[in-house]
């Protein structure tokens, strides 16, 4: 039986462990953190809100505890904001099938303990430069699913695929429970975001958190150094909620009265930091002439903004364990680590990264044609409007099919002509004339008042 480890136990290392083991390798995973640490004494490392297609695969594996106990997210709504204070559009989208964000505390602790009753071995240790040499001298093939930690950076950055070399928003997250299960007349529980040009976004995710289970986690993206920034100076959770009260007071005044009952979730429910969005080499030798491999944050670290890690780690891992099954009795060499990586890159990762990075920046043309064109959609009615705005929601579960009618005007008119069965000329403008009509009633009613 060919000998594998895995180095990390966050979703990709569990889930790329669990996989392995499932297809009969000898599978030994070394984790920092014993499964009673990551479910009472860590931070979540992120909302990790899970589309279908990584929710498939944690059925598949035997791991979908929570999944009918976690709120269903059926789709998301989204409000732009070219200047503060001035709501302009919004959409109402539905997922094809609910996404689900599950405390990954509650998950690692519970996956740690299932990789061991099903016969994987856990050692429980802080590996090092050194010791991971000796690991990968003792398998056949050594996997580093070590998030953004020190071990990452012996994989090198990839410059031709990575879009940034400095973070593009700082990042908070406060997990809350007291608002109502819904918000802003949404028809279903699903994902808000305050899209804030030049401030950032506020993004509100139906979550199950450890303890208190349906609940809320909100991220706030904000632009370095913008009204929005104001996060870096969180010492403790309360802290982070006072912030977070703050940012909605002044940037999403409409959303203050859902967040009025807000209380933290508990005290390590929180997390501030930044990220570079980053991709990296999938190949790190080591002093002793020996390769390892990694997956997750480690291969490629997105922005959070669009939800995209957890879910690309899912995938990879799933990628990669078929790649080592495929790849039966012959050597997990430099070359193998490569075409595997890059084979996922291309038919998937990449679309992943392109549809982050768009958000990090100004929307697109194409984007606000999209935008302008589904104004209307109200998440229930089975019209034009709402196809576009059912296509723009579940790109997120599919960046691939997302990203190019983003970035290219001429897809987004005919994307605009099927859905409408009209012009894309008319349909856009009729969108603009209802944004221009409800701006109107605003004022008027604001000179009323
Ligand atoms: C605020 C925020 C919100 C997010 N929201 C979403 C979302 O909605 N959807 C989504 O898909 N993604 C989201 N993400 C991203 C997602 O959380 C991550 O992509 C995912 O959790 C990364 O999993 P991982 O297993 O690759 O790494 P990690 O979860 O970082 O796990 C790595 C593990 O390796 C261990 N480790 C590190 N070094 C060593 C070592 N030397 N020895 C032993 N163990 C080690 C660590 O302790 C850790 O347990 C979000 C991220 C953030 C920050």
């Amino acid at each position: 039986m060919r000998k594998i480890a895995v180095v990390g136990a966050g979703i990709a290392g569990l889930l790329t462990a669990h996989g392995l083991r499932r297809a009969g390798f000898d599978v030994s995973l070394y984790s920092d953190r014993t499964a009673e640490t990551w479910l009472s004494r860590s931070r979540p490392t992120g909302s990790a809100c899970r589309f279908e297609a990584a929710l498939a695969y944690e059925r598949e594996l035997g791991l979908d505890g929570w999944h009918s106990d976690a709120p269903g997210i059926v789709g998301a709504t989204m409000g732009y904001c070219p200047t503060p204070g001035v709501r302009l559009a919004s959409l109402m989208g539905r997922h094809e099938r609910p996404a689900l964000a599950i405390d990954v505390r509650l998950q690692s602790h519970a996956w740690l303990n299932e990789l061991e009753a099903r016969g994987g071995r856990v050692f429980i240790e802080h590996v090092t430069v050194a010791r991971l040499d000796a690991i990968a001298a003792e398998h056949d093939l050594t996997i580093v699913a070590a998030g953004k930690a020190e071990l990452a950076s012996l994989f090198p950055r990839d410059p031709r695929r990575s879009a940034y070399s400095k973070p593009m928003r700082t990042v908070a997250m406060v997990i809350v429970t007291g608002p109502a299960p819904t918000i802003d007349g949404m028809p279903f529980t699903g994902v808000k975001t305050n899209k804030l040009e030049g401030v950032g976004e506020a993004v509100w995710i139906p979550y199950f958190h450890r303890d208190a289970g349906p609940s809320w986690s909100l991220i706030f993206e904000a632009c370095v150094g913008g009204p929005m920034d104001i996060f870096g100076g969180a010492r403790s959770g309360e802290d982070a909620l006072a912030c977070a009260r703050r940012v909605i007071a002044e940037s999403a005044p409409w959303d203050a009265p859902w967040a009025r009952s807000m209380k933290l979730a508990d005290p390590l429910g929180w997390l501030v930091g930044s990220v570079t969005p980053t991709v990296r080499a999938p190949v790190a030798t080591l002093a002793s002439g020996r390769v390892v491999t990694c997956v997750g944050d480690t291969a490629v670290h997105f922005d959070p903004l669009a939800a995209q890690g957890a879910n690309n780690g899912t995938r990879m891992a799933r990628h990669i364990v078929k790649a080592v099954v495929d790849r039966g009795d012959r050597p997990f060499d430099a070359a193998w680590m490569c075409d595997t990586f890059n084979r996922f890159w291309e038919a998937d990762g990449r679309h992943a990264y392109e549809l982050t990075n768009l958000f990090l920046e100004p929307m697109t043309s194409a984007g606000r044609l999209l935008l302008l064109a589904q104004f209307g959609s109200d998440g229930v009615r089975l019209d034009g409007r709402q196809r576009i705005a059912d296509f723009i929601a579940n790109g997120f579960a599919e960046p691939v099919a997302l990203v190019p009618a983003l970035t290219d005007p001429t897809l987004a008119r005919r994307i605009i002509e099927q859905a409408t069965g009209r012009s894309w000329l008319g349909a856009a403008a009729r969108g603009a004339l209802e944004i221009a009509g409800g701006q109107l009633r605003e004022r008027i009613a604001a000179l009323r008042a």
